[in-house]
């Protein structure tokens, strides 16, 4: 597996922005080296530009080096990036599991890339054969979002080892669920498979969506190219302080993981004896997919009752489906009682 020869010839020969903050790394007591204001501390400063005590602690949590970790700006980031470092405008394409998460589509359209979907079974699942199927010899990047969004349901790891063998190219494995999923990372096995991203998000599990905080893992040769093209000081410095805390008060996210999966199987169990619901999903995630009745009227219902839901309806595959994401047991309690009120009507 040649990296470097996947990656666009401009970003081979690119030679990064170097910031005051990367020149100068060592200890000393007067910087006047950023044309920072001297007042106004700590926030006068510029960020650590790579971060360094956020991916020490990650890194500690995740099992893997703090060179196997991008950080950006939510996973969004990290999935835009992965088009730049790689993907040739007007030439190379994009291949990836359909439906999924919208963003590995906008992201294509922006970097101008061919997006080649692959639709997924009646049952949401995949095989490596047609995934592999679909790719020429442009094909840079292959998505598989697991557990996926908007399905809900995971891929096993040996799927998308397969896919990762058969493939001369990057696979990106979006992670963004996986806390509430029994299948099982790929990230134990990123030291065999040289071309898998892994993407993890702090949005979900880790309750931080606010923060814009997301993770690319892989190997250290990938890891350098995120970094030549990242935006310097792409994670402020209030970021990476209340991700330290997270990281720090990290026994939270398993609580609130155990909660929200017992509240899935619980919400699960109700809405299957209403009548308008048709089908439910198994959900590997912290939301179920589940078809209705005039999911529209359904939809309008709830939110005229203050209730916000995802109207999958106009998604190819997810014809007759709503999103709904897990809430706390009072709000999964208004929202069953508002589609039983529905019912009535
Ligand atoms: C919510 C979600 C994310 C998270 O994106 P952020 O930019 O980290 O907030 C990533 N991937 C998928 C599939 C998601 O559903």
């Amino acid at each position: 597996m040649n990296i470097d020869k996947l990656v666009r010839p401009n970003i081979n020969r690119l030679s990064p922005y170097s910031s005051a903050r990367n020149e100068f790394t060592g200890t000393a007591a007067v910087f006047l080296d950023a044309n920072e204001n001297p007042f106004n501390a700590p926030y006068n400063r510029y960020p650590d530009p790579l971060q360094k005590n956020v991916k020490e602690k990650l890194a500690a949590v995740k099992g893997v080096k703090p060179e196997n970790i991008f950080l950006g700006a939510g996973s969004d980031e990290g999935i835009d990036l992965a088009y730049r470092i790689f993907c040739r405008p007007n030439i190379d394409n994009a291949v990836a599991i359909a439906p999924s998460y919208g963003m590995y589509e906008v992201c294509a359209d922006i970097n101008d890339i061919e997006y080649r979907k692959v639709q997924l079974d009646d049952n949401f699942c995949f095989t490596p054969a047609d995934l592999l199927a679909a790719t020429d010899e442009n094909t840079k990047l292959i998505w598989i979002c697991s557990p996926n969004n908007p399905t809900g349901n995971a891929a096993s790891t040996d799927i998308i080892k397969t896919v990762a063998k058969g493939f001369n190219g990057i696979v990106m494995v979006d992670e963004a669920y996986i806390d509430f999923s029994n299948k099982g990372s790929m990230l134990e096995y990123l030291a065999d498979y040289p071309n898998v991203i892994v993407l993890q998000t702090f949005s979900k599990a880790w309750g931080c969506a606010g923060l814009r905080l997301g993770a690319a893992f892989a190997s250290p040769e990938i890891i350098d190219y995120y970094n030549k093209v990242k935006y310097p000081y792409n994670l402020n410095t209030v970021t990476q302080e209340l991700a330290l805390q997270a990281l720090e008060d990290r026994h939270m996210v398993k609580v609130w993981v155990e909660e929200l999966i017992e509240s899935r199987t619980h919400l699960a169990d109700e809405l299957k004896d209403i009548s308008c619901v048709k089908r439910i999903y198994p959900s590997d995630a912290n939301f179920i997919l589940v078809k209705v009745d005039n999911p529209d009227n359904l939809y309008s219902y709830l939110c005229q009752n203050g209730i916000i839901v995802r109207n999958r309806n106009r998604v190819e595959k997810c014809a007759g489906c709503l999103r709904i994401t897990i809430g706390t047991i009072e709000e999964n309690t208004q929202l069953l009682n508002a589609i039983k009120e529905y019912e009535r009507k």
